[in-house]
Parts: C-alpha cells; sequence; structure tokens
C-alpha cells in the first residue's frame, strides 16, 4: 500500500515548505524507497506558465513538457526523479475538470459543490500521483494554514486519512519559532496558533519541523510538544544553513526520517542511507577553494528566483571541481547599449544569457553577447540567449544588417529567428509552445558532444521561435557552428563557435536537469573554461614578474 505524507505551512510564507518535502524525499529514497512528489498550488491560474517571473520566480518544465511550480525544480535536484503533469495542481485545474464534468452531464443534475465535488477531485488527482510501485506520495499543500484560497485542499488531505487508514497518512507540518532579539527569546505562541489552526480544520500533525534561526533547547522543544500536542521526538529543528543542500543533512540527524518510517509502518529496503554521491558533493561545496564572478545577464534580475534553476546549474557544476559561484546579476537595460556595458561586464569570469520572452532588454543582451564573443569571455546562451547570440552574429559578423527575431521586429529585414513552417503547424494544431524533452544530435567534432560524451542527448524546451532555416547556410558559412539539430537535421538546437574558450548557446533548457550529483554539461563546460582562463592567466602573471 502506498503512504501519503502531507506537508503545511505554518505562520508564515517563505519557510522553505519545498525545501523540506524535497529533502524529506531525499531521504526516504535513500533509504531506498520509491517516491513520488506532488505540489498543490491554491491560486485560480491552470498553472504559472503564463504568470510573470515577478510574481511567481521560475517556471519550471518537466520532462513531458508541464510549466509548473518552482518547487518541482528543487524536487527534482533533491530527489533525481523526474516528475510529470501530474505532479503540479492548482485550484484552477481541479475546478476546470470540475466544471467540464458538470457540462458534459456527469453529475446526473445534482447540485455541484466544494465538498464533495471539489474535495473528490482532488483526492481522485492524490491517489493518481502513486504507480504501483510508489511506496510514498510526498504532497506539499502551497501558502499557509489559515488562507481562504488552501481550504477545499486541507479538507480533502483530512478526508485522505479516513480514506487511506490511520498508519497510510502523516502529517508534517512545517513551522517558523521567530526570535525576537529585544528580549532575547524564540517564539512558539505562533506555531502553537497556525498548529491550532489546523487542528479547527481537522487536522492533527503529527511532525512538526521548526524553521529557525538559532538551536532550539530541551525547554522550547518541550513547550512545542506541550502546547501543539506533538511527541517531543517529533519536533524537529530545522536551522537556517549556508546552502539549502544541508538540509537533508541536518533533518536526519534529527531523526526526521525514522519518524516519518516509524508512524507509517515503513519497513525500508535500506536502513544505512545511499546518499548517491550527494554526501561527497556537498562537502566538495562546503569548502571552494576559489570563487568565479559570472555575470547573469536578465529582464528579472531583481528577483532572482525567476532564473533558480540556472543558478542552481551554475553552484552544481562549480563544486565539483571545489569552486564558489558569485552571480553578478546584470539588468538588461538600456545601459548595456550604451559605452557603459563594459562598467557592467569587466572583470567576470563569465557571462550567461537565460530565457526570457518579450522585447524589454533585448538589446542589452545582444550587446552583453557582442562583449563576451569579441573579448574572449567565456558564454553561455539559454534559449532566448541562443537567439540573441545569434542575432548579434548575423548582424555583426554575417552583415545582416537589422537582423532581428519575429517576437521583437516581425518587419526587421532578416529575420534570422522566426517560428517555422512545422512549428506553425503545431500552433495551428493548438499547442503554441515547444515543451518538454525533444532530442538533439550532437556533431562529433563539437565542443558539446565531447562534454556529453553522446551523439543524442534528450533536453526540455520551453520557447516558440526556432533560428530560420533560410539563414543557417549564411551563418555557417561565417563561421558560426550549428553543433547540434533535432535528429531530422530541421531544427538548430545549439550553436558554438571555435576559436572562443567557450561560447556555447542551447536552444533548449539544460538548466531543468542539472543535479547537484549531475551537473549539466553545459554548465560544466562554461565553469571549466572559466577556470581554466584563471589557471592560463596566473601562469602567465608568473612568466611575466
Ligand atoms: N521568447 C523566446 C521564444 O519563445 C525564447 C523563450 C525562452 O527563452 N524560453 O522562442
Amino acid at each position: 500500500m502506498t503512504k501519503y505524507v502531507f506537508i503545511t505551512g505554518g505562520v508564515v510564507s517563505g519557510i522553505g515548505k519545498g525545501i523540506v518535502a524535497s529533502s524529506l524525499g531525499r531521504l526516504l529514497k535513500s533509504h531506498g524507497l520509491q517516491i513520488s512528489l506532488l505540489k498543490l498550488d491554491p491560486y485560480i491560474n491552470l498553472d504559472p506558465g503564463t504568470m510573470s517571473p515577478y510574481q511567481h520566480g521560475e517556471v519550471f518544465v518537466t520532462e513531458d513538457g508541464a510549466e509548473t511550480d518552482l518547487d518541482l525544480g528543487h524536487y527534482e535536484r533533491f530527489t533525481d526523479v523526474n516528475l510529470s503533469r501530474r505532479s503540479n495542481l492548482t485550484t484552477g485545474a481541479i475546478y476546470l475538470k470540475v466544471i467540464q464534468k458538470e457540462r458534459r452531464g456527469d453529475y446526473l443534475s445534482g447540485t455541484v459543490q466544494v465538498v464533495p465535488h471539489i474535495t473528490n477531485a482532488i483526492k481522485d488527482h492524490i491517489k493518481g500521483a502513486a504507480s504501483p510501485e510508489t511506496d510514498v506520495v510526498i504532497t506539499e499543500i502551497g501558502g499557509t494554514v489559515g488562507d481562504i484560497e488552501s481550504l477545499p485542499f486541507i479538507e480533502a488531505i483530512r478526508q485522505v486519512r479516513k480514506d487511506f487508514g490511520r498508519d497510510n497518512v502523516l502529517y508534517l507540518h512545517v513551522t517558523w519559532i521567530p526570535y525576537i532579539k529585544a528580549v532575547g527569546e524564540l517564539k512558539t505562541k505562533p506555531s502553537q496558533h497556525s498548529v491550532m489552526e489546523l487542528r479547527r480544520n481537522g487536522i492533527h500533525p503529527d511532525i512538526l519541523v521548526c524553521r529557525t534561526e538559532t538551536d532550539l533547547d530541551a525547554g522550547i522543544r518541550e513547550k512545542l510538544s506541550v502546547f501543539c500536542d506533538i511527541d517531543k521526538e517529533a519536533v524537529i529543528q530545522c536551522e537556517d544553513v549556508k546552502s539549502i543542500y544541508e538540509v537533508p543533512f541536518m533533518l536526519e540527524k534529527e531523526g526526521l526520517a525514522k519518524q516519518v518510517l516509524q508512524r507509517l509502518k515503513l519497513e525500508p529496503p535500506r536502513q544505512e542511507l545511499d546518499w548517491e554521491g550527494w554526501d561527497a558533493w556537498v562537502a566538495h561545496l562546503k569548502k571552494p577553494q576559489q570563487t568565479l564572478k559570472i555575470g547573469l545577464v536578465g529582464k528579472y534580475v531583481q528577483l532572482p528566483d525567476a532564473y533558480l534553476s540556472v543558478t542552481e546549474s551554475l553552484r552544481h557544476a562549480a563544486a565539483v571541481r571545489d569552486t564558489d559561484v558569485e552571480i553578478k546579476w546584470i539588468h538588461a537595460d538600456e545601459e548595456m547599449e550604451g559605452p557603459e556595458i563594459a562598467a557592467h561586464l569587466e572583470g567576470l569570469d563569465g557571462i550567461l544569457v537565460p530565457g526570457g520572452f518579450g522585447v524589454r532588454g533585448v538589446e542589452g543582451k545582444i550587446a552583453a553577447i557582442h562583449y563576451a564573443r569579441t573579448r574572449q569571455i567565456p558564454f553561455l546562451g539559454l534559449c532566448l540567449g541562443l537567439q540573441c547570440a545569434v542575432i548579434e552574429y548575423a548582424r555583426n559578423v554575417c552583415g545582416l544588417e537589422g537582423a532581428h527575431s519575429a517576437e521583437f521586429a516581425p518587419d526587421a529585414p532578416h529575420l534570422v529567428v522566426d517560428i517555422m513552417p512545422a512549428q506553425r503547424d503545431l500552433e495551428n494544431m493548438g499547442g503554441t509552445m515547444r515543451l518538454g524533452a525533444y532530442p538533439c544530435k550532437l556533431r562529433e567534432d563539437s565542443q558539446l558532444y565531447k562534454l556529453y560524451g553522446s551523439e543524442l542527448i534528450f533536453e526540455r524546451h520551453r520557447h516558440r521561435y526556432e533560428v530560420n532555416n533560410d539563414y543557417r547556410e549564411n551563418l555557417e558559412r561565417n563561421g558560426l557552428m550549428i553543433s547540434g539539430t533535432s535528429p531530422d537535421g530541421y531544427l538548430v538546437e545549439t550553436i558554438e563557435l571555435s576559436g572562443h574558450p567557450y561560447f556555447v548557446a542551447t536552444q533548449f533548457h539544460p538548466e531543468f536537469r542539472s543535479r547537484p550529483n549531475r551537473p549539466s554539461p553545459c554548465f560544466q563546460g562554461l565553469i571549466d573554461a572559466c577556470l581554466a582562463l584563471r589557471a592560463s592567466s596566473k601562469t602567465e602573471q608568473k612568466v611575466l614578474s
């Protein structure tokens, strides 16, 4: 029988429920259990695909092409399990389903209500998250207990314990224990209230995970245990740490997995944890020998969550080389187009232009790419980053003045990036974007082939536009290497330049597949090129002195 863990959050948002869910997933998987994760989001949008990154942070794309909440990125990175479109459910999606059923007449002209129709639809979805092999489904409920929006989800998960049985369902509440400086004390009252609120809704949490700045002493643990009515050993401390990747280790020390296994009466295949290389990787992460400075030129740089998978991928690749990454957030605004550009980009070890939509900042990105190309600075372009690199090359090397993308300037004289006829067919069929994993065939003489160590790779996509095939011959004749294409050769997937320390851009988003113990080859190539340049400039300095 599959077991279910439900994770709710109390007191305030942003206390890292997603990291707790991911860490628990990591621990249970390390015990040899088959796990699955699910995020229930209380907003009405069908998915976060149309939300501004300022609202919601990054949109994470799954293998099967779902545009999902960024927490799914954490889930995948921590557990190394590929999730699917079933792994993220919003209020909007549930209502749509129920209303469609109502229109079809499935409810036999009865009154359709939140309870039981919406709650049943939520429960059906939760049950569907498990395959016959799944041992544990971990479900995170977005928002904070007490929000009006999350009530149907809370009611559905309350009912699940009755449906599945007491031993098969566990409630874990993540809460915050604020430290009040003026009195020098940790305060448990907000947690007591949020547990009370949960109990008012019929849920009695089994485990309390407490986010805290400082150590919870025995007295505080006792207090939480008594007032929240939670066993003392089930009061788990989750102290602030430098890196999120240390959290599973900390929760293991606190006995989280043991508590979950005992309460769910689960006998794991392995008592000893198999960290699958995580322990070694975190050891590297904690002792960096040097720091690389990478410039990230984007539109949403005020909100680093908008580029979460990108920055994590940089960290994955750097840590295996005992290196830390300092990210310089560079706003691709008008300033980037003028002579001030050098002030922004000077002294960087590498430049990264991530994905994006809309014209704002595009000229700044193109200018940054020109700088990276001509000054021999390692560069990685992702999706829009590739499209901007092609525009830059077309304008400045191929002499195609006014080259642009149909997304930004449909009347430009040279649309080197456009919607390809095959994509138009896709649009006519109702799909508007190339989403999810697609194969890419790499040229044997390319840098990426060497980095991936294979000819056929699969990476995830999220875009509408492609390199225009009418200009491929011209670009290649002028030295741009089209190093990867769709297996039929029709769509450009990657470009690179020889004679440059590292100039690579991809139409796909390699950041969605990067894992701490398996960094993305594209990012590894960038980090390694930056380190090689550093090493050679040091040798040069030595020779000179
Ligand atoms: N806006 C571009 C497109 O739709 C790039 C998208 C992206 O960077 N993800 O093709």
